[in-house]
């Protein structure tokens, strides 16, 4: 087994606690990890010391903080964008939790399942496209895509491919960022990768309180 290199972990984030606290951001997982656990785990990552305590270890394993050393991460993103942006079952919602859960496509943007239609019966993509006459993708009359360039550039795209995503640990909450401004301006990183351990010391504060 390998440490998955999505985990983030955090020490001296609780308050008067020698506890740490470790979040995956492929499979959404947050831990509170007592200090004999987190050492058993820090022996594992630096030294491949087995984790004797197999209920720990059984655990870690379930929530995706140890994977099988053949299992690729990036591979399972890549097919988890792949197959749900194209589910036609799931409607991909814009308001989602604020929580850091894994998610497969950034927004209505790039799923197949999500349009937004003006009151003239054009069809975009992107809500910050409307009223935009050369940023339709279709019209409700016909529905054949017209766009095809703008259209492609919303839904081929694919993180997993991209030099800078494909090695960030924020990918699976991320996915590339706002689809608009990745295309018409910049990258643009969620912003959880830059409040991530506040939030989530917030979570585990709040989790530690309900246990305790
Ligand atoms: S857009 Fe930024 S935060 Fe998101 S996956 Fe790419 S590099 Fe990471």
């Amino acid at each position: 087994m390998k440490f998955s290199k999505y985990n983030f972990v955090f020490e001296n984030i609780l308050p008067n606690s020698k506890r740490s606290v470790i979040y995956n951001s492929r499979t959404g997982a947050l831990a509170v990890l007592e200090s004999k656990n987190h050492l058993q785990l820090l022996d594992f990552v630096d030294n491949r010391t087995l984790i004797e305590d197999l209920d720990f270890k059984e655990s870690l394993y379930h929530c995706g903080y140890l994977v099988d050393d053949d299992f690729d991460e990036l591979q399972q993103i890549k097919l988890d964008l792949l197959s749900q942006r194209h589910d036609k079952s799931i409607m991909n919602l814009t308001i989602t939790d604020i929580y850091p859960l894994p998610k497969h496509c950034f927004c209505q943007a790039d799923h197949c399942n999500s349009w937004c239609i003006d009151s003239l019966g054009n069809v975009y993509k992107c809500l910050s496209d409307i009223g935009i006459e050369n940023r339709k993708v279709a019209t409700l009359s016909d529905f054949l895509i017209q766009n095809t360039p703008l259209f492609h550039s919303y839904m081929l795209y694919d993180a997993t491919e991209d030099p800078v995503c494909r090695t960030c640990k924020y990918l699976p909450i991320c996915m590339g960022g706002c689809p608009y401004f990745r295309i018409h301006s910049n990258r643009s990183c969620d912003y959880r990768k830059y409040n991530l351990e506040e939030y989530l010391a917030g979570c585990a504060k709040a989790l530690f309180a309900k246990v305790t």
